[in-house]
């Protein structure tokens, strides 16, 4: 038997009914914002992500899933969302619109990661993306829609902590007085970690190891290196954060990983577990061969959201429901069962027949299991009377009806 492949997950039965309700609530929720759907292809040119997220980041050293296809191009599975964007915002002229562009998706996502709690190869991403503004403004919208999102589906214990990385000028002012810091304390860093310090320091204040944590606890903060300007800048994005009543903390430690964040970053964390990451990334449109463009956005992990709803409410229950299980017995019966069934659908009630040549018992048993809330048996007595019991299943309570009524009562009742 061939089996799934490590890392990835089918997604079906209760647990599809709940990805569908999140789904909706966050494509309503984007509509109420203001913010359109947006579908790029899963794979881009390898390129994009080696420019965009940045070369000396865990995605792009050891967790991209890379191919060459036929024309000997190198092609990549997209490990996140934004440089697709930003690609496409480029490509398409989106610039030209009114701005801001405000765009979401929910895409699979794709990353070689060892596999363990909370981390698959193959996930799901929501993300919103609003380009074309520099704004403090921009940064306090797109995080309240992670916000707002998170307190609609009922999250408990969701902790937002923001951080500035400046501009790229404060951004060069701290990786030198990081690298210092780092420098004095690199024996007791990890291997990776010593890699890291010399070419992207900031780096380090992301890794996981418990050494390199310890020795990060007592790194400088880089809102120390902040000019004047990224400093009233950061001053702003909390201020409308306080205004708009959305709890946060500042937490200077916050990195990211992907290189193209610059000022506001951002993470909504549960139980250890980032759900929600995200900031700005004013370089990355020019980076990808646009023009320069102020953007903000973020990426919230559905499976990492499903986790964290399971753990606080409970699994999720299968609940079956169908309106009315239209029973058989005899050809002439079925047929007329299929046709009723037919007609019944195309009007919107869900109803089901036998399909599966079973017993008259035994089809009374499936139209309790699919949860029907009526039930009727058409056979040759009943098409030759031209009269049919209708049961309501909970009760257990029989009317007589008129075959040729059947159908307007069904839908009556079904309403
Ligand atoms: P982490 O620090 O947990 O590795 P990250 O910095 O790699 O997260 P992002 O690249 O910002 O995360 O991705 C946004 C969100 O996508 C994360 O907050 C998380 O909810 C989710 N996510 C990231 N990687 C995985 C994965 N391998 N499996 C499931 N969800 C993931
Ligand atoms: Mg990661």
């Amino acid at each position: 038997m061939i089996q799934l492949v490590k890392g990835t997950k089918d997604i079906y039965g209760a647990e599809v009914k709940a990805w569908q309700e999140i789904e909706g609530k966050m494509r309503n929720l984007c509509e109420t914002f203001g913010i359109g759907e947006i579908r790029t292809p899963a794979f881009e040119f390898t390129e994009l992500f080696i420019r965009g997220v940045g070369e000396t980041t865990d995605i792009v050293q050891k967790e991209m899933y890379t191919f060459t296809d036929d024309g000997d191009r190198s092609l990549t599975l997209r490990p996140e969302g934004t440089a697709g964007v930003a690609r496409a915002y480029i490509e398409h002229g989106m610039h030209n619109q009114p701005q801001p562009t405000k765009l979401y998706y929910i895409s699979p996502t794709f990353r070689c990661e060892n596999t363990q709690a909370g981390r698959q190869r193959q996930f799901h991403q929501f993300g919103v993306e609003m380009l074309g503004s520099y704004s403090a403004a921009q940064d306090a919208e797109a995080i309240s829609v992670a916000a707002a999102l998170l307190e609609e589906m009922g999250v408990k214990g969701v902790e937002l902590r923001i951080n500035s990385l400046g501009c790229p000028a404060c951004r060069a002012k701290y990786n030198k007085t990081l690298r210092e810091f780092i420098g004095e304390n690199l024996d007791k860093l990890c291997p990776t970690c010593k890699e890291r310090f010399e070419k992207n320091p900031l780096r380090v204040l992301d890794c996981k190891e418990e050494g390199c944590q310890a020795v990060i606890a007592h790194a400088p903060s880089v809102l120390d290196c902040l000019d004047e300007e990224c400093t009233a800048h950061f001053a702003q994005v909390q201020a409308i954060l306080r205004e708009n009543g959305i709890p946060f903390t500042v937490d200077p430690k916050i990195v990211r990983g992907l290189d193209y964040y610059t000022r506001t970053v951002f993470e909504f964390v549960s139980d250890g577990l980032t759900v929600c990451g995200g900031g700005r990334y004013d370089n990355l449109v020019e980076e990808c061969g646009g023009k320069p463009t102020g953007a903000v956005g973020f990426g919230l992990g559905i499976e990492r959201l499903m986790m964290i709803l399971e753990k606080q409410n409970g699994a999720i229950e299968e609940t079956a429901q169908r309106d009315v299980y239209i029973g058989s017995m005899g050809e002439a019966g079925l047929l007329k069962a299929q046709a009723l069934t037919f007609a019944l659908r195309k009007g919107g009630i869900k109803a089901d027949c036998d399909t599966v040549e079973r017993s008259v018992k035994a089809q009374m048993k499936y139209a309790n299991k699919i949860g029907a809330k009526y039930s009727v048996i058409l056979g040759d007595s009943e098409l030759e009377s031209g009269k049919v019991e209708l049961k309501e299943m909970e009760s257990g309570e029989q009317t007589e009806v008129a075959l040729e009524q059947l159908e307007a009562v069904l839908r009556e009742k079904c309403k």
